[in-house]
């Protein structure tokens, strides 16, 4: 029997007010593989991303992730945030908290660890993102990069199965775009599921399986990186990726 993908979304639509910001989208994305979604602002990918963990809602269409299908009912919403693991633009971690306690917290309070137990996986994760020297520092102490960084390793102190990411790097001083697509390329070479919205064309050359392209709130075009960079099937596609060169 095939393995269930870890997420598919079926002739997904959604509206905010009468605004429709998402067309029949379609997408799956198999266990182990990366997906990039790239298009123009405006264009629908955060609500889309963000549809995948229910921070927003869909009107029609199905979306399945990890067997687990989204629906209004609290239990299974919970079940599937508590695998899937979600980066921002803006880091979003709590200020008032140490590099530690932002990926303890979520650990002791969902998870039930300990604190011994939560501090060494989070150690552990910090190491991973070769940051361990900041776990006492604040997060407005630390560079964007290092922030960014921090973050990932939050997520992933949850241990979840899917990483959502929403232009993780679109925020960053160039100098420090690196060390987090460094971060990001390690996960993606040790087999994490992973959607990124990103407009770093390496990175989904090196990583992607897929290229989405959308605009409009429609998938245009979607294409390994290899055919989609050398030879869009679409104006519009062609249009934006030469302008991002
Ligand atoms: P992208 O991430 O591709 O820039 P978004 O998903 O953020 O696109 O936004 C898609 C469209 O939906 C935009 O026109 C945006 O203004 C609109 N939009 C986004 N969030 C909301 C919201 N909470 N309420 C109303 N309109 C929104
Ligand atoms: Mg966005």
């Amino acid at each position: 029997m095939p393995e269930m993908p870890a997420i598919r979304l079926v002739n997904v639509n959604k509206w905010y007010g009468t605004f429709q910001v998402l067309h029949d989208v379609s997408l799956t994305v198999e266990r182990g593989s990366r997906v990039v979604i790239c298009g123009p602002s405006g264009s629908g990918k955060s609500t889309l991303i963000r549809c995948i963990n229910r921070l927003e809602t869909h009107q029609r269409g199905d979306i399945i992730v990890n067997r687990v299908e989204l629906t209004d009912q609290l239990s299974k919403i919970d079940r599937v945030r508590s695998e899937v693991g979600m980066v921002f633009q803006h880091f979003n971690l709590f200020p008032h908290l140490t590099v530690l306690d932002n990926c303890t917290l979520a650990q002791r309070w969902v998870r039930k660890r300990s604190r011994k137990e939560a501090d060494e996986i989070a150690m552990a994760f910090l190491e991973r993102v070769r940051i361990p020297e900041k776990a006492q520092r604040y997060p407005g102490e630390l560079s964007g990069g290092q922030q960014q960084r921090v973050a990932i390793a939050r997520a992933l102190c949850m241990n979840p199965s899917i990483m959502l990411f929403d232009e993780p790097t679109s925020a960053l001083d160039p100098e420090m775009v690196k060390e987090v697509l460094d971060t990001m390329v390690s996960l993606a070479e040790d087999g994490m599921t992973m959607v990124c919205v990103t407009h770093e064309m390496g990175f989904a050359r090196q990583v992607a399986n897929e290229v989405v392209f959308m605009d409009g709130g429609k998938v245009i075009e979607r294409n390994t990186p290899e055919a989609i960079f050398s030879a869009p099937s679409k104006e519009r596609t062609k249009r934006f990726l030469s302008n991002l060169l």
